[in-house]
Protein backbone atom coordinates (compact mmCIF):
# COMPACT_ATOMS: atom_id res chain seq x y z
CA UNK A 1 0.00 0.00 0.00
CA UNK A 2 1.38 3.07 -1.01
CA UNK A 3 0.74 6.93 -2.27
CA UNK A 4 3.16 9.27 -3.77
CA UNK A 5 3.61 13.25 -2.87
CA UNK A 6 5.75 15.94 -4.84
CA UNK A 7 5.88 17.41 -1.05
CA UNK A 8 5.76 15.94 2.12
CA UNK A 9 5.09 17.43 5.50
CA UNK A 10 6.43 15.29 8.13
CA UNK A 11 5.08 16.49 11.38
CA UNK A 12 1.72 18.54 11.80
CA UNK A 13 2.47 21.41 14.45
CA UNK A 14 3.58 25.10 14.19
CA UNK A 15 5.68 25.15 11.34
CA UNK A 16 3.34 22.53 9.41
CA UNK A 17 0.89 24.85 9.54
CA UNK A 18 2.76 28.20 8.55
CA UNK A 19 4.38 26.14 5.56
CA UNK A 20 1.08 24.91 4.73
CA UNK A 21 -0.42 28.73 4.32
CA UNK A 22 3.32 29.37 2.72
CA UNK A 23 2.72 27.02 0.11
CA UNK A 24 -0.98 28.15 -0.71
CA UNK A 25 -0.44 31.19 -0.87
CA UNK A 26 2.69 31.13 -3.48
CA UNK A 27 0.93 28.27 -5.51
CA UNK A 28 -2.60 29.96 -4.87
CA UNK A 29 -3.55 25.57 -3.56
CA UNK A 30 -2.36 22.38 -4.35
CA UNK A 31 -3.11 19.99 -7.11
CA UNK A 32 -4.26 16.51 -5.68
CA UNK A 33 -0.94 14.06 -5.02
CA UNK A 34 0.99 17.63 -4.27
CA UNK A 35 1.20 18.42 -0.72
CA UNK A 36 0.48 15.82 2.30
CA UNK A 37 0.69 16.72 6.02
CA UNK A 38 1.51 13.30 8.15
CA UNK A 39 1.03 14.26 11.56
CA UNK A 40 0.45 11.47 14.63
CA UNK A 41 -1.82 14.53 16.40
CA UNK A 42 -5.47 14.18 16.24
CA UNK A 43 -5.69 17.48 15.12
CA UNK A 44 -5.10 19.76 12.56
CA UNK A 45 -2.15 22.35 12.87
CA UNK A 46 -2.72 24.72 16.21
CA UNK A 47 -0.92 27.02 18.08
CA UNK A 48 1.13 24.92 20.57
CA UNK A 49 2.04 28.00 23.37
CA UNK A 50 -1.99 28.49 23.88
CA UNK A 51 -1.80 25.34 25.38
CA UNK A 52 0.38 26.32 28.59
CA UNK A 53 -1.56 29.92 29.07
CA UNK A 54 -5.33 30.47 27.89
CA UNK A 55 -5.88 26.44 27.01
CA UNK A 56 -5.39 26.25 30.91
CA UNK A 57 -7.90 29.21 31.89
CA UNK A 58 -10.65 27.99 34.64
CA UNK A 59 -13.09 30.40 32.77
CA UNK A 60 -13.43 31.47 28.67
CA UNK A 61 -10.67 29.11 28.32
CA UNK A 62 -9.19 28.75 24.33
CA UNK A 63 -10.43 25.77 22.21
CA UNK A 64 -10.04 24.35 18.87
CA UNK A 65 -10.35 25.63 16.54
CA UNK A 66 -9.90 29.14 17.59
CA UNK A 67 -6.15 28.89 18.09
CA UNK A 68 -5.45 26.61 14.94
CA UNK A 69 -2.53 28.57 13.09
CA UNK A 70 -2.33 30.52 11.94
CA UNK A 71 -4.27 32.75 14.29
CA UNK A 72 -0.79 33.18 16.77
CA UNK A 73 0.32 35.24 13.59
CA UNK A 74 -3.09 37.11 13.36
CA UNK A 75 -3.96 34.95 10.02
CA UNK A 76 -6.04 32.81 8.62
CA UNK A 77 -7.31 29.83 11.14
CA UNK A 78 -6.59 27.33 8.99
CA UNK A 79 -9.18 24.19 10.11
CA UNK A 80 -9.23 20.59 8.39
CA UNK A 81 -11.72 22.23 6.15
CA UNK A 82 -9.31 24.84 5.26
CA UNK A 83 -6.81 21.89 4.09
CA UNK A 84 -9.43 19.86 2.33
CA UNK A 85 -10.41 23.04 0.30
CA UNK A 86 -6.97 23.80 -0.92
CA UNK A 87 -6.36 19.96 -2.24
CA UNK A 88 -4.02 19.50 0.65
CA UNK A 89 -3.76 15.78 2.23
CA UNK A 90 -3.76 15.59 6.14
CA UNK A 91 -2.84 12.51 7.72
CA UNK A 92 -3.82 12.94 10.86
CA UNK A 93 -3.06 10.23 13.80
CA UNK A 94 -0.72 8.71 11.78
CA UNK A 95 2.80 8.61 13.57
CA UNK A 96 6.23 8.02 10.90
CA UNK A 97 8.28 4.64 12.13
CA UNK A 98 10.77 4.89 9.43
CA UNK A 99 12.09 7.26 7.32
CA UNK A 100 14.81 6.17 4.04
CA UNK A 101 15.82 9.30 2.50
CA UNK A 102 18.02 7.56 -0.65
CA UNK A 103 14.63 5.76 -1.30
CA UNK A 104 12.34 9.24 -0.53
CA UNK A 105 9.92 7.13 1.44
CA UNK A 106 8.41 6.93 5.09
CA UNK A 107 6.26 3.96 6.53
CA UNK A 108 3.61 5.01 8.63
CA UNK A 109 2.23 3.11 11.77
CA UNK A 110 -0.54 2.24 9.59
CA UNK A 111 1.75 0.31 7.27
CA UNK A 112 1.47 3.01 4.59
CA UNK A 113 4.69 3.84 2.41
CA UNK A 114 4.73 7.60 1.52
CA UNK A 115 6.54 8.67 -1.11
CA UNK A 116 7.64 12.22 -1.69
CA UNK A 117 10.25 14.22 -4.04
CA UNK A 118 10.50 17.14 -1.46
CA UNK A 119 10.27 16.46 2.21
CA UNK A 120 10.04 19.13 5.00
CA UNK A 121 11.26 17.61 8.34
CA UNK A 122 8.80 19.28 10.36
CA UNK A 123 9.08 16.80 14.02
CA UNK A 124 9.03 19.11 16.46
CA UNK A 125 10.50 18.39 19.77
CA UNK A 126 9.35 16.17 23.05
CA UNK A 127 9.21 16.79 26.75
CA UNK A 128 12.11 15.04 28.66
CA UNK A 129 10.32 12.10 30.58
CA UNK A 130 11.27 12.22 34.60
CA UNK A 131 12.81 8.57 34.20
CA UNK A 132 15.46 10.01 31.70
CA UNK A 133 16.86 11.85 35.15
CA UNK A 134 16.81 8.25 36.77
CA UNK A 135 12.93 9.44 38.79
CA UNK A 136 9.98 6.37 38.16
CA UNK A 137 6.36 7.63 38.12
CA UNK A 138 5.52 9.57 34.57
CA UNK A 139 2.38 6.54 34.26
CA UNK A 140 1.08 7.82 37.55
CA UNK A 141 -2.71 8.98 37.18
CA UNK A 142 -1.56 12.74 38.36
CA UNK A 143 1.75 13.23 36.70
CA UNK A 144 1.36 15.67 34.01
CA UNK A 145 3.45 16.69 30.83
CA UNK A 146 2.46 19.28 28.57
CA UNK A 147 3.65 19.05 24.83
CA UNK A 148 0.24 17.97 22.87
CA UNK A 149 -3.46 18.99 22.88
CA UNK A 150 -3.65 15.71 24.70
CA UNK A 151 -1.50 16.29 27.59
CA UNK A 152 -3.42 19.57 27.96
CA UNK A 153 -6.64 17.82 28.34
CA UNK A 154 -5.16 15.45 30.44
CA UNK A 155 -3.76 18.32 33.10
CA UNK A 156 -7.30 20.14 32.80
CA UNK A 157 -8.89 16.99 34.47
CA UNK A 158 -6.02 16.82 36.97
CA UNK A 159 -6.78 20.07 37.82
CA UNK A 160 -10.70 19.56 38.49
CA UNK A 161 -9.68 16.79 40.65
CA UNK A 162 -7.23 18.88 42.77
CA UNK A 163 -9.52 22.36 43.40
CA UNK A 164 -7.53 23.33 46.68
CA UNK A 165 -5.16 21.19 46.96
CA UNK A 166 -1.71 21.07 46.50
CA UNK A 167 0.65 20.77 42.82
CA UNK A 168 3.97 19.65 42.64
CA UNK A 169 6.04 21.72 39.45
CA UNK A 170 9.04 19.86 38.56
CA UNK A 171 11.47 22.31 36.45
CA UNK A 172 12.03 26.47 36.68
CA UNK A 173 11.91 27.13 32.82
CA UNK A 174 9.13 28.80 30.96
CA UNK A 175 6.57 25.80 30.99
CA UNK A 176 7.27 25.37 34.94
CA UNK A 177 6.26 29.28 35.04
CA UNK A 178 3.70 29.54 32.94
CA UNK A 179 2.05 26.25 34.66
CA UNK A 180 2.80 27.67 37.71
CA UNK A 181 -0.11 30.48 36.99
CA UNK A 182 -2.57 28.61 35.85
CA UNK A 183 -2.39 26.21 38.43
CA UNK A 184 -2.50 29.13 40.90
CA UNK A 185 -6.06 30.25 38.33
CA UNK A 186 -7.57 27.11 39.10
CA UNK A 187 -6.94 27.58 42.97
CA UNK A 188 -4.28 24.86 43.38
CA UNK A 189 -1.40 25.51 45.65
CA UNK A 190 1.97 25.47 43.74
CA UNK A 191 5.65 24.53 44.93
CA UNK A 192 8.24 24.85 42.04
CA UNK A 193 11.28 22.68 42.30
CA UNK A 194 14.53 23.04 40.19
CA UNK A 195 18.37 22.28 41.02
CA UNK A 196 19.44 26.35 39.73
CA UNK A 197 19.97 29.04 41.19
CA UNK A 198 16.91 30.88 40.05
CA UNK A 199 13.98 30.48 37.51
CA UNK A 200 14.36 30.67 33.67
CA UNK A 201 18.09 29.71 34.35
CA UNK A 202 19.23 29.79 31.10
CA UNK A 203 17.73 33.36 29.85
CA UNK A 204 16.70 35.31 33.16
CA UNK A 205 19.99 37.15 34.75
CA UNK A 206 19.86 37.12 39.22
CA UNK A 207 18.06 40.16 38.87
CA UNK A 208 15.12 39.40 36.27
CA UNK A 209 14.68 36.05 38.19
CA UNK A 210 14.32 37.93 41.54
CA UNK A 211 11.34 40.16 40.02
CA UNK A 212 9.40 36.66 39.06
CA UNK A 213 10.07 35.03 41.80
CA UNK A 214 8.52 37.53 44.11
CA UNK A 215 5.75 38.39 42.39
CA UNK A 216 5.27 34.87 42.23
CA UNK A 217 5.67 34.37 45.56
CA UNK A 218 3.33 37.07 46.65
CA UNK A 219 0.75 34.78 44.72
CA UNK A 220 1.33 32.18 47.10
CA UNK A 221 3.86 30.18 45.00
CA UNK A 222 6.79 28.48 46.69
CA UNK A 223 10.40 28.19 45.16
CA UNK A 224 12.03 25.03 46.11
CA UNK A 225 15.72 25.86 44.76
CA UNK A 226 19.27 24.04 44.33
CA UNK A 227 17.86 20.48 44.58
CA UNK A 228 15.56 17.63 42.69
CA UNK A 229 13.40 15.52 42.99
CA UNK A 230 15.05 12.05 44.07
CA UNK A 231 12.04 10.08 43.97
CA UNK A 232 7.99 10.36 43.82
CA UNK A 233 5.73 8.11 46.78
CA UNK A 234 3.16 6.46 44.59
CA UNK A 235 0.40 4.81 45.98
CA UNK A 236 -2.62 3.14 44.43
CA UNK A 237 -1.23 4.88 40.66
CA UNK A 238 -1.01 8.39 42.31
CA UNK A 239 1.58 10.40 43.31
CA UNK A 240 0.97 11.19 47.18
CA UNK A 241 4.78 12.91 47.45
CA UNK A 242 8.19 14.01 46.53
CA UNK A 243 11.29 13.16 48.08
CA UNK A 244 14.11 16.27 47.15
CA UNK A 245 17.77 15.08 47.00
CA UNK A 246 18.07 17.35 49.70
CA UNK A 247 16.04 15.24 52.22
CA UNK A 248 12.90 17.20 52.02
CA UNK A 249 9.64 15.34 51.39
CA UNK A 250 6.72 17.58 49.77
CA UNK A 251 3.16 15.90 49.83
CA UNK A 252 1.28 16.76 45.98
CA UNK A 253 -1.90 16.16 44.96
CA UNK A 254 -0.78 16.23 41.13
CA UNK A 255 3.05 16.96 39.64
CA UNK A 256 3.25 18.88 36.37
CA UNK A 257 6.84 17.56 35.01
CA UNK A 258 8.06 20.71 32.75
CA UNK A 259 12.16 19.81 32.77
CA UNK A 260 13.18 20.31 28.96
CA UNK A 261 12.35 18.74 25.16
CA UNK A 262 14.53 16.77 22.68
CA UNK A 263 14.44 17.22 19.38
CA UNK A 264 12.75 14.65 17.44
CA UNK A 265 15.58 13.73 14.88
CA UNK A 266 15.30 10.16 15.88
CA UNK A 267 14.17 9.06 12.25
CA UNK A 268 17.13 10.25 10.10
CA UNK A 269 20.25 9.70 12.50
CA UNK A 270 22.70 8.43 10.48
CA UNK A 271 20.77 9.61 7.54
CA UNK A 272 21.67 13.55 7.55
CA UNK A 273 24.00 15.71 9.13
CA UNK A 274 23.44 16.72 13.06
CA UNK A 275 24.45 20.03 14.83
CA UNK A 276 23.36 20.87 18.40
CA UNK A 277 20.76 17.64 18.77
CA UNK A 278 18.87 18.87 15.93
CA UNK A 279 19.22 18.28 12.00
CA UNK A 280 21.93 20.75 10.46
CA UNK A 281 20.32 22.88 7.48
CA UNK A 282 21.28 25.84 5.32
CA UNK A 283 20.21 29.14 5.64
CA UNK A 284 17.77 28.08 3.35
CA UNK A 285 16.59 24.93 5.76
CA UNK A 286 17.86 22.21 3.30
CA UNK A 287 19.36 19.30 4.96
CA UNK A 288 22.54 17.59 4.34
CA UNK A 289 20.03 15.71 1.15
CA UNK A 290 19.11 17.89 -1.31
CA UNK A 291 15.50 16.68 -1.34
CA UNK A 292 15.13 17.04 2.32
CA UNK A 293 14.37 20.29 4.69
CA UNK A 294 14.30 20.81 8.53
CA UNK A 295 11.94 23.37 10.11
CA UNK A 296 11.19 24.48 13.61
CA UNK A 297 12.15 23.52 16.91
CA UNK A 298 14.12 20.37 15.07
CA UNK A 299 16.07 22.40 12.34
CA UNK A 300 19.83 23.73 13.90
CA UNK A 301 20.66 26.85 11.19
CA UNK A 302 23.08 29.59 10.95
CA UNK A 303 22.00 32.74 12.37
CA UNK A 304 23.51 35.62 10.17
CA UNK A 305 22.88 37.97 12.97
CA UNK A 306 25.08 35.95 14.75
CA UNK A 307 27.83 36.02 12.22
CA UNK A 308 26.91 32.49 10.65
CA UNK A 309 26.75 30.53 14.04
CA UNK A 310 24.82 27.55 13.69
CA UNK A 311 21.44 27.23 16.37
CA UNK A 312 18.56 25.67 17.14
CA UNK A 313 15.45 27.24 18.66
CA UNK A 314 12.18 26.11 20.21
CA UNK A 315 10.55 29.01 19.70
CA UNK A 316 7.63 29.49 18.32
CA UNK A 317 8.08 32.44 15.91
CA UNK A 318 11.51 30.80 14.86
CA UNK A 319 8.62 27.45 13.57
CA UNK A 320 6.52 30.32 11.94
CA UNK A 321 9.52 31.85 10.02
CA UNK A 322 11.52 29.00 8.85
CA UNK A 323 8.76 27.42 7.64
CA UNK A 324 8.21 29.89 5.59
CA UNK A 325 11.84 30.65 4.31
CA UNK A 326 11.66 26.35 3.68
CA UNK A 327 8.89 26.91 1.31
CA UNK A 328 9.80 30.07 -0.01
CA UNK A 329 13.27 28.25 -0.75
CA UNK A 330 11.36 25.51 -2.02
CA UNK A 331 9.22 27.07 -4.62
CA UNK A 332 11.69 29.65 -6.03
CA UNK A 333 15.13 28.19 -5.60
CA UNK A 334 16.77 31.01 -7.59
CA UNK A 335 14.59 33.66 -6.08
CA UNK A 336 14.78 32.45 -2.29
CA UNK A 337 18.20 31.19 -2.51
CA UNK A 338 20.51 34.51 -3.30
CA UNK A 339 21.97 36.71 -0.84
CA UNK A 340 22.06 34.21 1.84
CA UNK A 341 25.35 35.23 2.95
CA UNK A 342 25.82 33.98 6.59
CA UNK A 343 23.09 32.55 7.29
CA UNK A 344 18.80 32.93 7.15
CA UNK A 345 18.42 36.64 8.38
CA UNK A 346 16.48 35.89 11.51
CA UNK A 347 16.42 37.84 15.13
CA UNK A 348 15.91 34.68 17.81
CA UNK A 349 12.54 35.82 19.37
CA UNK A 350 11.00 34.06 22.47
CA UNK A 351 8.09 35.27 24.76
CA UNK A 352 5.85 34.32 27.45
CA UNK A 353 2.91 35.26 29.44
CA UNK A 354 1.99 33.93 32.76
CA UNK A 355 -0.45 35.83 35.42
CA UNK A 356 -0.37 39.43 34.21
CA UNK A 357 2.88 39.37 33.05
CA UNK A 358 3.96 39.49 29.79
CA UNK A 359 7.88 39.47 28.40
CA UNK A 360 9.81 39.53 25.24
CA UNK A 361 13.37 38.73 24.15
CA UNK A 362 15.38 39.29 21.33
CA UNK A 363 18.69 38.54 19.79
CA UNK A 364 21.51 36.73 21.94
CA UNK A 365 22.00 36.85 26.00
CA UNK A 366 25.41 36.96 25.73
CA UNK A 367 27.46 40.17 27.01
CA UNK A 368 26.91 42.64 30.02
CA UNK A 369 23.60 43.09 31.27
CA UNK A 370 22.23 46.79 31.86
CA UNK A 371 19.09 47.29 33.09
CA UNK A 372 16.29 49.59 33.16
CA UNK A 373 13.03 50.71 34.01
CA UNK A 374 11.59 49.69 37.71
CA UNK A 375 11.91 46.56 39.57
CA UNK A 376 10.11 46.88 41.83
CA UNK A 377 7.20 45.21 42.52
CA UNK A 378 3.93 46.36 41.22
CA UNK A 379 1.18 48.34 43.36
CA UNK A 380 -2.07 46.18 43.00
CA UNK A 381 -3.54 46.67 39.43
CA UNK A 382 -0.20 48.27 38.62
CA UNK A 383 1.85 46.83 35.64
CA UNK A 384 5.48 46.25 35.69
CA UNK A 385 7.73 47.77 32.79
CA UNK A 386 11.30 47.05 33.02
CA UNK A 387 14.06 45.07 31.35
CA UNK A 388 17.62 44.40 30.12
CA UNK A 389 20.27 44.81 27.07
CA UNK A 390 22.81 42.76 26.96
CA UNK A 391 26.30 44.59 25.01
CA UNK A 392 29.07 43.40 23.72
CA UNK A 393 31.71 46.26 22.87
CA UNK A 394 29.19 48.86 23.09
CA UNK A 395 26.64 47.53 21.05
CA UNK A 396 23.29 45.77 21.78
CA UNK A 397 23.29 41.85 20.98
CA UNK A 398 19.96 41.25 23.07
CA UNK A 399 17.40 42.90 24.66
CA UNK A 400 14.59 41.83 27.10
CA UNK A 401 11.63 43.63 27.88
CA UNK A 402 8.40 43.30 30.41
CA UNK A 403 5.55 45.01 29.93
CA UNK A 404 6.40 46.99 26.85
CA UNK A 405 4.24 48.29 24.28
CA UNK A 406 3.73 47.29 20.99
CA UNK A 407 6.23 50.31 19.72
CA UNK A 408 8.50 49.46 22.55
CA UNK A 409 9.04 45.92 21.76
CA UNK A 410 9.50 46.75 18.11
CA UNK A 411 12.23 49.54 19.11
CA UNK A 412 14.07 46.89 21.04
CA UNK A 413 13.76 44.09 18.71
CA UNK A 414 15.09 46.89 15.68
CA UNK A 415 17.98 47.94 18.21
CA UNK A 416 19.45 44.11 17.92
CA UNK A 417 18.91 43.93 14.51
CA UNK A 418 21.00 46.64 13.77
CA UNK A 419 23.32 45.99 16.68
CA UNK A 420 22.60 49.56 17.93
CA UNK A 421 25.08 51.32 20.02
CA UNK A 422 23.86 51.26 23.74
CA UNK A 423 23.76 55.11 23.82
CA UNK A 424 21.42 55.58 21.15
CA UNK A 425 19.70 52.90 22.92
CA UNK A 426 19.65 54.78 26.39
CA UNK A 427 18.82 57.86 24.61
CA UNK A 428 15.58 56.63 23.24
CA UNK A 429 14.68 54.24 26.53
CA UNK A 430 15.01 57.79 28.36
CA UNK A 431 12.23 58.82 25.96
CA UNK A 432 9.95 56.35 26.86
CA UNK A 433 10.68 57.07 30.71
CA UNK A 434 12.80 54.24 30.86
CA UNK A 435 15.69 55.35 32.15
CA UNK A 436 18.90 52.74 32.80
CA UNK A 437 19.47 52.19 36.13
CA UNK A 438 22.70 51.06 37.70
CA UNK A 439 24.68 48.20 36.29
CA UNK A 440 24.73 45.09 39.17
P1 LIG B 1 5.67 21.11 17.04
O1 LIG B 1 4.72 22.25 17.11
O2 LIG B 1 6.01 20.39 18.28
O3 LIG B 1 5.08 20.06 16.00
C1 LIG B 1 5.69 18.84 15.74
C2 LIG B 1 4.63 17.89 15.22
O4 LIG B 1 5.23 16.72 14.67
C3 LIG B 1 3.68 17.41 16.31
O5 LIG B 1 2.37 17.44 15.80
C4 LIG B 1 4.15 15.99 16.56
O6 LIG B 1 3.16 15.20 17.12
C5 LIG B 1 4.52 15.58 15.14
N1 LIG B 1 5.41 14.42 15.02
C6 LIG B 1 6.63 14.27 15.62
N2 LIG B 1 7.16 13.07 15.24
C7 LIG B 1 6.28 12.49 14.39
C8 LIG B 1 6.26 11.26 13.66
N3 LIG B 1 7.27 10.39 13.73
N4 LIG B 1 5.19 10.98 12.89
C9 LIG B 1 4.15 11.87 12.79
N5 LIG B 1 4.12 13.03 13.45
C10 LIG B 1 5.17 13.36 14.24
N6 LIG B 1 7.44 29.22 22.21
C11 LIG B 1 7.48 30.57 22.36
O7 LIG B 1 8.24 31.24 21.65
N7 LIG B 1 6.69 31.20 23.30
C12 LIG B 1 5.84 30.51 24.09
O8 LIG B 1 5.15 31.11 24.93
C13 LIG B 1 5.78 29.10 23.97
N8 LIG B 1 4.93 28.38 24.72
C14 LIG B 1 4.91 27.02 24.61
C15 LIG B 1 4.06 26.29 25.42
C16 LIG B 1 4.04 24.90 25.35
C17 LIG B 1 3.12 24.13 26.24
C18 LIG B 1 4.90 24.23 24.45
C19 LIG B 1 4.91 22.72 24.40
C20 LIG B 1 5.73 24.95 23.62
C21 LIG B 1 5.74 26.36 23.67
N9 LIG B 1 6.57 27.11 22.86
C22 LIG B 1 6.62 28.47 22.99
C23 LIG B 1 7.44 26.47 21.86
C24 LIG B 1 6.72 26.34 20.51
O9 LIG B 1 5.42 25.84 20.69
C25 LIG B 1 7.53 25.43 19.60
O10 LIG B 1 8.76 26.07 19.36
C26 LIG B 1 6.80 25.15 18.30
O11 LIG B 1 5.62 24.42 18.53
C27 LIG B 1 7.71 24.37 17.35
O12 LIG B 1 7.00 24.07 16.19
P2 LIG B 1 7.34 22.74 15.37
O13 LIG B 1 6.36 22.67 14.25
O14 LIG B 1 8.78 22.67 15.10
O15 LIG B 1 7.05 21.55 16.39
Amino acid sequence: MGRAFAYVILGGGVAAGYAALEFVRRRAGASPGELCIISDEAAAPYERPALSKAYLLPQGAARLPAFHTCAGANDEVLTEQWYKDHGIELVLGTRVISADVRRKTLLTDTGETISYKTLIVATGARALELEESGVRGSDAANVCYLRSLEDAERMVGVMRSCHGGNALVIGGGYIGMECAAALVANQIKVTIVFPGKHCMGRLFTPKIAEFYEKYYAAKGVVFVKGTAVKSLEVSDGKVAAAVLRDGRRLPADMVVVGIGARANTGLFDGQLAMERSGIKVNGRMQTSDAAVYAVGDVAAFPVALLGGDVRRFEHVDCARRTARRAVEAILEPSGGAAGEGKGFGYLPYFYSRAFALSWQFYGDNAGEAVYFGDFSPPGAGGKPKFGACWVRGGRVAGAFIEGGSREENEAMASAVRRGAAIADVAAELEGHGLGFADQE
